[in-house]
């Protein structure tokens, strides 16, 4: 008995036999003598659709329209679970971020949950009933709705877990734990029992969008006990967790991303202060730059290539092109049909051959890299999207994970 909050993935809830699943599921652990908040996420590929909605009308729509719009899946999937736990004869009650008591920033698209005013909850909850909050989404402090980021749920739920100081948090999804490398990708991934928060954040930071990593950040700061497990079997999931009693692994997983555009400015000069002017001008914007890499000068000149996500490369050419005499290059390019595959594992540190093993393998099935990064828990590598999964799988393979 305690304080449970279970989340629900946008494939869990995705028709009305789902919702209906899920119903049971919440009322089960109910029963069992539990007090239970449950998030969930919009139906399917509502946000997705919703998306394609506003972009049919306006190709540049402002962001605090698109929060609006984008939170109300998250709305649609809260009354319905709760419409269904009414008719099995359960006190419920569905609540909004804002009525949730969910502060954020202001940053519309990708704010970042500041703090949970907990009040209604408590309250909801000591009426007992069973409480369903709407993932994904908060209030700022002007009253705007905002949303959390694209897979943001995980994260409503691990900061509900963490205010409510709940026993658990188990995220419900289509897969039942995680694994190695995505299992839709890999047929040979392995479902891990446990993984540490450090690894875990790694992974979904990388791509692995099991989890939100911003959900990951949440539940190691807080210690929030958190289980990634199937919505549909009744099986044990993965735990995450601070410290694991297996022996590290040397690579704990194989991951893609596909949101990687690359901008390369050829031709500047090679002095002081080159890299200094064009990585400026795009934090002046909150342009991320992820993966950089510098040729070395001849004849007095020298390239820089790095990544941004797709959804900003747009601007960050924008403002290149702008500045293109005053940074002296000759010319800019950008593709962005690239893919960031990347392997990860703590125990990799001490290993020198780990980041060779994984270039083999990329050679083996004929794939070139085009940059490559690497820390001390991971090696990164950029290489054409088409390539992506083909990488995955050599990689995966060659670990023998
Ligand atoms: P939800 O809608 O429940 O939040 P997501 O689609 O966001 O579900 O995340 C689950 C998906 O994550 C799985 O269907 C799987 O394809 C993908 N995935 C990527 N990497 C991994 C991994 N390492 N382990 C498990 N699933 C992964
Ligand atoms: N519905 C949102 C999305 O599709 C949030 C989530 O699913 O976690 O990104
Ligand atoms: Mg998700």
């Amino acid at each position: 008995m305690g304080l449970i909050v279970q989340k629900y993935g946008g494939s869990s809830v995705a028709d009305g036999e789902r919702v209906k699943n899920v119903a049971n599921r919440v009322t089960e652990c109910y029963n069992a003598g539990n007090s239970v908040v449950v998030v969930v996420s919009a139906q399917g590929d509502t946000t997705d659709d919703l998306i394609a909605k506003a972009m049919e009308l306006n190709e540049n729509p402002s962001k605090r329209e698109m929060d609006i719009l984008m939170s109300s899946g998250e709305q649609i999937s809260m009354s319905l679970l709760a419409i269904a736990i009414e008719r099995l004869g359960f006190p419920v009650v569905s609540l909004t971020g804002w009525q949730a008591g969910v502060e954020t920033t202001s940053a519309a698209g990708n704010a970042r949950i500041k703090k949970i005013d907990t009040e209604r909850l408590k309250r909801e909850l000591d009426k007992k009933k069973i409480v369903i909050v709407a993932g994904f989404q908060g209030i700022d402090k002007y009253d705007n709705i905002t949303t959390l980021g694209r897979g943001g749920s995980d994260t409503s739920a691990v900061a509900l877990a963490a205010a409510l100081h709940a026993d658990k948090c188990e995220i419900y999804t289509d897969v039942d734990g995680v694994y190695t490398a995505d299992p839709r990708i890999v047929k040979t991934a392995k479902k891990l029992d446990a993984i540490t928060y450090d690894e875990m954040l790694e992974l979904a930071s990388l791509g692995a969008n099991v989890l939100h990593n911003r959900s990951v950040e949440m539940a190691k700061k807080y210690n929030v006990k958190l289980e990634v497990k199937s919505s549909f079997e009744r099986i044990d999931g993965t735990i995450v967790k601070a410290a694991i009693d297996v022996e590290k692994m040397l690579i704990r997983g194989v991951t893609r991303d596909n949101d990687v555009a690359k901008i390369a400015l050829i031709g500047l000069a090679d002095e002081p202060g080159v890299a200094f002017r064009v990585f400026s001008l795009l934090a002046k914007e909150g342009i991320n730059v992820d993966v950089i890499l510098q040729s070395i000068g001849r004849s007095n000149t020298k390239d820089i290539s790095f990544t941004v996500t797709k959804g900003n490369m747009k601007r960050a050419l924008e403002i290149l092109e702008a500045n293109k005499s005053e940074l002296g290059a000759n010319e800019i390019v950008h593709n962005d049909e690239m893919s960031k595959v990347s392997i990860v594992g703590a125990g990799m540190a001490s290993n020198a051959g780990v980041a060779s093993t994984m270039f083999e393998a990329l050679f083996d099935a004929g794939i070139n890299i085009h940059m490559i990064s690497t820390s001390e828990i991971k090696v990164s590598v950029l290489i054409d999207q088409k390539d992506a999964e083909k990488a995955v799988i050599a990689i995966h393979d060659k670990f023998g994970i």
